[in-house]
């Protein structure tokens, strides 16, 4: 059995896209011609990925507005905004450039997604000839989208967890009905809930516990076998080549982390200043058995935020490394986090969005490339 490897899920948007985005927003042009671009793009994403010889694709999440806000607007400036949402909401994250994202801010219930990632998937998945993977946002995202403090009139933080947990898990099981093989759930707000940022309320409310039980009450409505292919995905964020939390050591983390039932996990590693380190505690606290499943944990061996292409011999280093660490059979690879996680990005170290498209092409080349040297190595 090869060491498996698997994409986290964004690209970059094409500059033509981002344009049509923009141009969608100030009503020049209609849905039609707007969902042609995004489609143009998904198709060329595939095409391309396909091309690396990686075994598992994405459409590179070309037609949400972000990994977090897909299921409550069409674009991040709010273009088809759900009508109990207003845009007013707490920061999600501020990065270390300075810039920072906002999500909205609910203004009553009962919560419901207006678009499911399988309403994505069902469009792109033509195009693909290889298998496909869905990435999903995590409850514990979308948990900050009720004030932090108080209760909306007439809609108790209860009922509404209630709900997005039942909107959590549809989401999943449709993207798996419209034929995703794998399903990871974007955790970015993990590292960031230990981050304590004085300019950010709800990280230093040690919010990280309540996260990961929220998750394990979604992961729970699945079986063992549902759960192989179930996934999470931390990382220090990733967003106009900037990250808003890696300053946080993983030995915050981890040990919770891997609490959750999930069977596999993908995990920023390439950027990490001590990677032998965090491979060590991945090792201690990996489960063998989380509810019935063994978990796997994929190590970041690409640097999204890098122009930099590594090569297939680091990327094979990396895993022989890792594998001292980690039992072989739970070892996988990854890339360290989408390549452009929200729709508008404009790559600032990449030069351009099609630049940028082009390296992450070549990045995740490197990543199969190594990973199959590294599987040879190990005897795999
Ligand atoms: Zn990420």
């Amino acid at each position: 059995m090869p060491i498996p490897t698997e994409p986290v899920g964004s690209l970059p948007r094409p500059t033509a896209l981002q344009q049509a985005f923009a141009a969608y927003d100030a009503g020049k042009i209609e849905r039609v011609e707007f969902e042609q671009a995004q489609d143009d793009a998904c198709a060329d994403s595939i095409r391309r990925m396909e091309a690396t010889g990686a075994p598992i694709v994405s459409d590179g999440e070309q037609r949400a507005s972000s990994f977090a806000t897909y299921p409550l607007t069409d674009t991040l400036a709010g273009t088809g905004l759900a009508p109990n949402l207003a845009a007013d909401g707490q920061y999600f994250a501020i990065f270390t450039d300075g810039h920072h994202r906002q999500l909205p801010r609910l203004t009553g219930g009962p919560f419901r997604y207006q678009t499911f990632a399988a309403d994505y998937l069902k469009k792109s998945i033509r195009y693909a000839t290889k298998p496909m993977k869905q990435a999903v946002i995590a409850p514990s995202m979308l948990a900050l989208l009720y004030p932090l403090d108080g209760e909306v009139p007439g809609y108790s933080r209860e009922q509404f967890l209630a709900d997005l947990c039942d909107e959590c898990e549809k989401d999943i099981r449709q993207a798996f009905a419209a034929g995703a093989k794998r399903v990871s759930i974007d955790f970015t707000e993990g590292r960031l809930a230990c981050r304590n940022d004085p300019n950010n309320a709800w990280t230093g409310r040690g919010m990280l516990g309540h996260f990961i039980q929220l998750n394990n009450r979604v992961l729970d409505r699945f079986s063992a076998a549902e759960r192989r292919n179930i996934g999470i995905h931390t990382c220090p964020g990733g967003d106009c080549d900037a990250t808003h939390s890696a300053d946080v050591d993983y030995a915050e983390l981890l040990p919770s982390m891997f609490k959750m039932n999930a069977g596999y996990f993908l995990i920023q590693l390439a950027s990490e200043p001590d990677k032998e380190r965090v491979y060590a505690m991945i090792g201690r606290y990996l489960r063998k058995d989380a509810n019935g499943v063994p978990q796997v944990a994929f190590i970041g061996v690409i640097n999204p935020q890098n122009p930099r292409v590594e090569t297939p011999e680091e990327v094979q280093a990396d895993l022989l490394l890792a594998a001292r660490h980690i039992p072989k059979e739970q070892l996988g690879s990854t890339d360290d986090c989408g390549f452009s996680p929200f729709s508008i990005d404009v790559k600032p170290k990449h030069g351009s969005p099609d630049l940028a498209r082009d390296i992450a092409f070549e990045k995740i080349a490197a990543r199969v490339q190594g990973t199959e040297r590294a599987a040879a190595e190990l005897g795999l």
